[in-house]
C-alpha cells in the first residue's frame, strides 16, 4: 500500500452511472435535486459542478469512482482533533465542486475536471467503491475519509462506500462544504462517523454573491450532523478582505455554541491561491479571533500557523494539558486511555480524573 502522502498517478476512464437524485422535465432536460442549486440539465450538459450530467435524457455520473488522489493521512490533517487522536486515515479526493470559492487552496481538482479539459488526461483513476473498501483494509487503516474537493456532489458513490465500509468495520468520515439537499444529508450522514464542515462565512450575502452558495444550507446540515450522533469538527478559513470580520466570526461562534459548546472550531490562516490575491491572513487576528471564540466555546484551534496558543488540546475542567499537538508528533499523554472499567470508549483527564467525553476514541 502506498505509504503518507503518496498520491495515485494511474490513468484510468471514468465509468457512467445513473443517479437517483433528479427528476425528469419536459423536452429531454433534467433537474439535478442532490444540492441547492437544482440544476436544470439540457441534453448533453453538465451541473455548476461539473460532475452530473444529462446523457439521453438520464443523469448521468461520468465521474463515478473517479479518485484524484489516494493518500494515508494523520487523521489532524482533516482537520479533526478530537476524534481518534492520532490515528492515519485513507483519504480519498474527488473532482468538481458545487461552490465557487475564489480563494479555493485545492482549486486544481474542485474547480476542473479532466473530461472539462482534456477526457481521460486526469491525473487519478476510478476506484470502485470494493476496491477502496479493500485498499483500506490492507493499508490497515480503521477509517476512510472523503475529501480534498466536495464529495458530497457524489452522493451515490459516498452511499455505496460507506455502506460497505461499515459493513467492513471501518469508519467513515466526512469532509465537506455541506452544501446539500436535506433528504441526501440525512442519507450520507446516518452513513457518516465524523465529519469537518467548512463554515466558510457567516454571511448569507458572501455565500450567494461571492461562495455561489447558500449559508442556511450548510447551517442545517451541521445541525443535522451534530443531531443525529455524528462526531462534528468544524472549520473557518479566514480569509482576508472577505470574512476577516470579528462580528461575523462572534456571530458564528454564537451559532456553534448553540448546537453545542463543545464543538471543535478551527479557525484556519488563508494563503493568496486561485483568484484571490489579498494578502495572507493576519496571524494577530486569526489569534484574536481564536481568544475571542473561547469566550463562547470550549475548544477552539487555529491552523496552517506554526505552534502558538491554538494547537493543545485542554481539559474544560481543571485547565490542564490533555493532547499536546506539534508539527509532526501528536503527544496525548495527557489522557487517560483506554477509560475505565465498562466505559472505554471514553478517555479520561490524567490530572482531574474526569471524562472526557468530547473526544471519541
Ligand atoms: S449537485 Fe451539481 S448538478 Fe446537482 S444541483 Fe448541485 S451543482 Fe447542480
Amino acid at each position: 500500500m502506498r505509504g503518507p502522502g503518496r498520491a495515485i498517478r494511474d490513468r484510468g476512464m471514468l465509468s457512467g452511472r445513473e443517479s437517483r437524485f433528479h427528476k425528469k422535465l419536459e423536452g429531454g432536460k433534467l433537474r439535478c435535486t442532490l444540492c441547492p442549486h437544482n440544476c436544470v440539465l439540457p441534453e448533453g450538459g453538465r451541473g455548476r459542478c461539473k460532475v452530473r450530467g444529462n446523457e439521453g435524457g438520464s443523469l448521468s455520473l461520468p465521474f463515478y469512482g473517479y479518485i484524484s488522489a489516494l493518500a494515508m493521512d494523520p487523521v489532524e490533517k482533516k482537520p479533526l482533533y478530537h476524534f481518534r487522536p492520532g490515528s492515519l486515515v485513507l483519504s480519498a479526493g474527488f473532482s468538481g465542486c458545487n461552490l465557487r470559492c475564489p480563494f479555493c487552496q485545492n482549486w486544481h481538482i474542485s474547480q476542473r475536471t479532466p473530461a472539462a479539459e482534456s477526457p481521460g488526461e486526469g491525473r487519478g483513476r476510478v476506484i470502485e467503491a470494493k476496491e477502496l473498501i479493500a485498499l483500506a483494509l490492507e493499508s490497515g487503516s480503521a477509517q476512510i475519509a472523503y475529501t480534498y474537493s466536495e464529495p458530497l456532489v457524489h452522493a451515490e458513490y459516498l452511499l455505496e462506500a460507506m455502506t460497505l465500509a461499515r459493513e467492513a468495520g471501518l469508519a467513515n468520515i466526512l469532509v465537506s462544504n455541506g452544501t446539500v439537499s436535506d433528504g441526501a444529508a440525512k442519507a450520507i450522514l446516518s452513513l457518516t462517523d465524523a465529519v469537518n464542515v467548512d463554515l466558510k462565512s457567516f454571511s448569507p450575502e458572501t455565500y450567494a454573491k461571492i461562495l455561489g452558495g447558500d449559508l442556511d444550507t450548510v447551517l442545517a446540515f451541521i445541525t443535522e450532523a451534530h443531531a443525529l450522533g455524528v462526531h462534528t469538527e468544524l472549520t473557518t478559513l479566514i480569509v482576508t478582505d472577505l470574512n476577516d470580520h470579528l462580528d461575523e466570526l462572534e456571530r458564528a461562534a454564537s451559532f456553534i455554541a448553540g448546537i453545542s459548546p463543545s464543538i471543535p472550531w478551527h479557525l484556519s490562516a488563508y494563503h493568496p491561491d486561485y483568484r484571490w490575491n489579498a494578502p495572507p491572513t493576519d496571524k494577530g487576528l486569526l489569534a484574536e479571533a481564536a481568544r475571542l471564540g473561547k469566550q463562547l466555546l470550549d475548544f477552539v484551534y487555529t491552523g496552517n500557523v506554526p505552534g502558538g496558543d491554538f494547537s493543545d488540546t485542554v481539559c474544560p475542567y481543571c485547565g490542564k494539558t490533555l493532547i499536546r499537538r506539534g508539527a509532526r508528533r501528536v503527544d496525548p499523554s495527557g489522557l487517560l486511555l483506554p477509560g475505565k472499567a465498562g466505559d472505554r470508549a471514553a478517555g479520561y483527564c490524567a490530572s482531574c480524573g474526569k471524562k472526557a467525553d468530547f473526544i471519541r476514541l
